[in-house]
């Protein structure tokens, strides 16, 4: 069977997300309202025949009418359970069984779940293409879609673009997709978070390490507000040839903020009272930096943002929601293989292949997820989402949940056959992905030998001695 998931920016390749903005702004082209180019406004019928189905758990109003008019407009149909939370789950359903069974109704499921990697569970269980319409704080890769397109029709090359995220960059699930894309487009990033939301360190430690993000010290940039400052490499091999760090790209971030993206204060986040939450006004954007910028926002807003920049210039935040609807058309065109011209490669599981080894845990046996909102600790879901984690070959090495993609960066590692452990791994030394189900991981060396396991014999000297 093979088929394509989206529950990460990353499930995509930076052409194959070129091709979801050539074929957006197609059909943008074909279909536009006459009064207002940016919004689609007649149908086609390339989806005759074929349903979409919505399963969120969460409320949305925007993310999903947007995925179903997407729908309707390809000629399709949408169909939706109005509260899963309230129908299936309530009953005590698990969303492994609930996407079985919505696959025998739909051709593509779009799902919204408070847990991070819900959606990475639903695509190990569905056998039509999985949407992630948001996971807990993990990400919302169709938002990011609609993000970079906005940007690419305001026309800005996001090459070399100096881009500010603003707000809760912690909780907020469409950062974490956003600022992962921008990296692999080559934009550099600001950071200026509220007080206690800033980047979580896996997110930080990622873009540092696989997007090639060099993080520039504070001294080289003169902006109270910003909190860090990446700036992407030009090429993998400049890696090691870095240091110091790109000093003639900073000087090019005096040009001025290109971007400034802006997240809703989530009220139920929010820890610390009576701090001051960034809020994007007139008066903000008054400085000269600011002169050309564009200003983003995923929508609804809550007081963060303004309503007198409505009708600045530099306000494309209505805009970047009327492209919710190209931009999904195109990617559901592109899972369904609606275009023939534009079809996307298949795979049995949905996924290309990743290149980490997969440690797949037996159920209630070794280490578990860190972060306490996945999808693997839900009662729920207890005999569907075992333990299961890629092996991160960085030194020393880490474990990345096969589900919210959260690191683990100290472990241990114990045989199965030899009952022993080690105790000093290095990446160099793991298994490989054959070997790999000989082995079980645990979160330290207590909890090794609670499980019977000893310390191989090497170590055992070293500690004697
Ligand atoms: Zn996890």
């Amino acid at each position: 069977m093979n088929l394509r998931h989206v529950t990460s920016i990353n499930d995509l390749d930076n052409d194959e997300i070129e091709q979801v903005f050539a074929l957006a702004d197609r059909y943008l082209d074909k279909l536009k309202d006459a009064d207002h180019p940016h919004r689609i406004g007649t149908s086609m019928d390339i989806a005759d025949g074929s349903i979409l189905a919505s399963l969120f758990y969460e409320p949305s109003t925007r993310t999903r009418l947007s995925f179903e008019a997407a729908m309707i407009r390809l000629g399709g149909k949408a169909i939706g359970s109005a509260d899963p939370a309230t129908s299936s789950a309530a009953k005590g359903e698990s969303l492994a069984d609930t996407v079985r069974v919505a696959s025998n109704y739909a051709d593509v499921l779009v799902i919204r779940h408070p847990r991070d990697g819900a959606a990475k569970l639903a695509a190990e269980y569905a056998d039509v293409p999985i949407i992630n319409g948001g996971d807990g704080a993990h990400e919302h890769p169709t938002q990011t879609l609609c993000d970079l397109f906005t940007l690419r029709r305001e026309n800005k090359q996001l090459k070399n673009l100096n881009v500010a995220v603003s707000g809760d960059l912690k909780g907020s699930r469409t950062i974490h997709s956003f600022v992962y894309a921008l990296a692999r487009f080559g934009a550099n990033i600001m950071l200026m978070p509220a007080k206690g939301m800033e980047l979580p360190p896996h997110v930080d430690w990622r873009l540092r390490n696989e997007y090639r993000c060099r993080a520039v010290p504070k001294e080289r940039y003169d902006n109270a507000a910003m909190d860090a400052l990446y700036v992407t490499a030009k090429q993998p091999h400049q890696l090691s040839l870095m240091a110091p760090p790109d000093f003639e790209r900073t000087v090019k971030l005096k040009k001025g903020v290109d971007v400034v993206y802006v997240t809703r204060f989530q009220k139920e986040r929010w820890t610390e009272q009576g701090q001051d939450y960034p809020k994007v006004d007139a008066n903000f954007l008054k400085a000269a930096k600011y002169r050309k910028t564009s200003v983003l926002h995923p929508l609804p807003r809550v007081g963060e943002l303004d309503a007198s920049l409505d009708h600045d210039r530099r306000a494309v935040y209505f805009r970047q929601a009327a492209y919710g609807v190209p931009i999904r058309m195109a990617l559901i065109s592109l899972l369904l293989d609606l275009d023939k011209r534009n079809g996307w490669k298949k795979f049995e599981r949905g996924f290309v292949e990743s290149t980490h080894v997969l440690f797949d845990q037996p159920i209630d046996a070794g280490i578990e997820c860190i972060n306490s909102n996945c999808i693997v600790h839900d009662k729920l879901e207890h005999d569907y989402a075992r333990s299961r984690f890629h092996l991160i070959e960085a030194e020393p090495p880490r474990l990345r949940c096969f589900y919210c993609e959260r690191d683990i960066d100290s472990f241990i590692i114990a045989n199965r056959k030899t009952r022993h452990y080690e105790t000093n791994a290095s990446a160099r030394n793991f298994p490989n992905q054959k070997r790999a189900k000989d082995f079980v991981l645990f979160a330290d060396a207590r909890e090794a030998e609670k499980a019977g396991y000893t310390p191989r014999m090497s170590n055992r000297k070293t500690a004697a001695r």
